[in-house]
């Protein structure tokens, strides 16, 4: 999955971004608030980790604006900022949560994972229904109740087509969520990739949409479709 990172101190953004990278995370790192409000608006990122102190624009502005134009990005604000205020403040912007500097990396991916889960609705860490779930704790998929594992990026892929399931998705729209800038996405990746995904759920699992895209199908006792998936 992809997470904008905004953050200005060069260490700390090139340690975070590493250790997310390491977590299976897209990360596409921007060092002020202007990059962070336009990649914010053009991106499709599972979330943004947010610090307000940043040159050319704060941000708070940058949540503000963001906000104000509809986008719902779950963010996470990372800041030294120990204010009462600022943290009222940044929480009344539409911030989803707060982390003060600072913290344990592991919270910081539970903190996460939760707002994550908070904006796909769910109260516990599994989404989808029927035959296919995804947990996003553990990063597995449940066929049938059955758990195995995923990649970073079949991960990501079954996490943009379970949060509307029977919503179709186009390729651009795969792209931009399973990829982060600068990664070399071949023409044919997100077929490779659904080819793959097929075998591990069953061949009934992704189903193309001629000319439009993909949607995924959480009922998979279909008729004939039963052990045909190993
Ligand atoms: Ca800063």
């Amino acid at each position: 999955m992809r997470v904008l990172l905004v953050e200005d101190d060069d260490m700390i953004g090139r340690s975070l971004s590493q250790a997310l990278d390491a977590q299976g995370w897209s990360v596409d790192w921007v060092r002020d608030g202007e990059l962070a409000y336009s990649a914010l608006i053009d991106g499709d990122y599972a979330c943004v980790l947010l610090d307000l102190g940043l040159p050319r624009q704060d941000g708070t502005e940058v949540l503000r604006k963001a906000r104000a134009r509809g986008n719902a990005t779950p963010v996470l604000v990372l800041t030294a900022r120990d204010g009462l205020d600022d943290r009222i403040t940044g929480l009344d912007l539409g911030a989803d949560d707060y982390l003060l500097k600072p913290y344990e990396f592991r919270e910081l991916l539970a903190r996460m994972r939760a707002v994550i889960r908070r904006r796909d609705g769910a109260a516990h860490s599994v989404i989808g229904s029927g035959d296919l779930q995804l947990d996003l704790t553990t990063r597995e998929v449940l066929v049938r109740g059955e758990r195995s594992a995923l990649s970073a990026r079949e991960f990501a892929l079954l996490h943009a087509l379970l949060e509307r399931p029977g919503a179709i998705l186009s390729r651009e729209q795969l792209e931009n969520r399973i990829y982060g800038w600068g990664e070399e996405v071949m023409s044919n990746a997100v077929d490779v990739l659904i080819h793959g995904m097929r075998k591990k759920l069953g061949p009934d699992a992704i189903r193309n949409v001629r000319g439009l895209g993909w949607r995924v199908v959480t009922t998979l006792a279909l008729a004939g479709s039963e052990g045909s998936a190993k």
